[in-house]
């Protein structure tokens, strides 16, 4: 089968030519109806040096997939040749307390998962091929009716990533509140989005780019700012001053740090999502008064279940631009140069 593979650090992935994968005892093969491109494979592709991460290529790209079960392995049960599926990403070891809670993002027994801080596109095979090995029956979450692998593949990752960033903050979007959401791409138009959908809070979008500002404006976005001199003023007068109950930054560059620490109101949260490998000075006064900073990683099985049923209700509608096999370097091209809008999603030509 075909295959988009990173066969290096520092390098484009390739397309190439692979043996198809077997399933062993406990595993599933699913044939990938679609596979997102996310923003952290351009990092995979340009940022790391041998030995940094415990793993590393060759291997397959694409760690946000969907499809339809393929071939089942010895001793699986409950799924069936041809159902649809997506795939929980974070691959755990599927026996320590977070991981019984369906945290495997959190895994605390990684020795034992089947990739050391990784998963599938992540130095085990992903899913930007016409076939993908599974290690668990556990990994896989059917499709509710309705909902094709196609828009199911991005919200595994650009769904459910910022889906489990919004929810740990709930208690904080009451009416009256405001959600800022800094960096509208793949995993920010759909956090505008769950916003909307689950919560009373104001959204305020932040981009540089007038189209992604547009495309936030068109799902409900409420305010869209871009990231100048003035951003701050703007955000604090439309809440009367206060400040956003939550901050949700897709970008985590030095500046985007700076601007959602500016914004913040009392006691609110700055969540920082995107791997943009920027620095916040901590200091006593450098946020106002319990403020709560965090990172997150990607979300839990059962918020996944959540995702997929906001997605087959209509409530969820990831914007996707698909690509053949063939153009997936392509595709990230576009996104380094920031004109791809939304999600970008690989789509094999046996998919249908
Ligand atoms: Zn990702
Ligand atoms: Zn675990």
């Amino acid at each position: 089968m075909q295959a988009v593979r990173l066969m290096e650090w520092k390098s484009d992935p390739i397309l190439v030519e692979v043996p198809d994968p077997v399933a062993g005892p406990g595993q599933v093969v699913i044939r990938i109806g679609g596979a997102g491109a996310c923003h952290s494979d351009i990092h995979l592709m340009h940022e790391f040096e041998p030995g940094q991460l415990p793993w590393g290529p060759p291997f397959t790209l694409g760690h946000e997939n969907a499809g339809w079960v393929h071939q089942l392995g010895a001793g699986v049960q409950g799924l069936e040749v041809g159902q649809p599926v997506a795939v929980y990403g974070p691959w755990g070891c599927g026996a320590c307390p977070h991981c019984l809670l369906g945290m495997e993002n959190y895994c605390e027994n990684v020795e034992a998962a089947p990739i050391r801080g990784g998963g599938g596109g992540l130095g085990l095979d992903g899913g930007m091929a016409e076939l993908m090995l599974v290690p668990s029956a556990r990994c896989l979450v059917p499709l509710p009716y309705g909902l094709e692998p196609v828009d199911a593949a991005p919200l595994t990752d650009a769904g459910l990533t910022p889906y489990h960033a919004v929810r740990r903050s709930w208690a904080k979007l009451v009416p009256g509140s405001t959600a800022v959401v800094i960096g509208v791409g793949g995993l920010g138009h759909l956090a505008v989005q769950i916003l909307k959908a689950t919560t009373a809070a104001r959204v305020v979008a932040v981009d540089t780019r007038a189209e992604a500002l547009n495309l936030a404006a068109n799902e409900g976005a409420d305010l869209t700012v871009e990231p100048d001199q003035s951003a701050v003023a703007t955000i604090r007068e439309f809440t009367g001053g206060r400040g956003a109950d939550v901050v949700l930054d897709f970008v985590g560059s030095d500046a985007t740090m700076a601007l959602g620490a500016a914004a913040s109101r009392f006691l609110g949260d700055l969540t920082i999502v995107g791997l943009g490998g920027g620095m916040f000075p901590f200091t006593f006064f450098s946020l106002p008064y319990e403020v709560s900073v965090q990172t997150t990683y990607w979300g839990s099985r059962t918020e996944l279940v959540e995702v997929l049923d906001l997605a087959a209700r209509g409530l969820l509608r990831p914007t996707v631009t698909t690509f053949p096999l063939e153009e997936a370097v392509h595709a990230y091209h576009l996104m380094e140069a920031g004109s791809a809008l939304g999600r970008q999603v690989m789509v094999p030509s046996d998919a249908s």
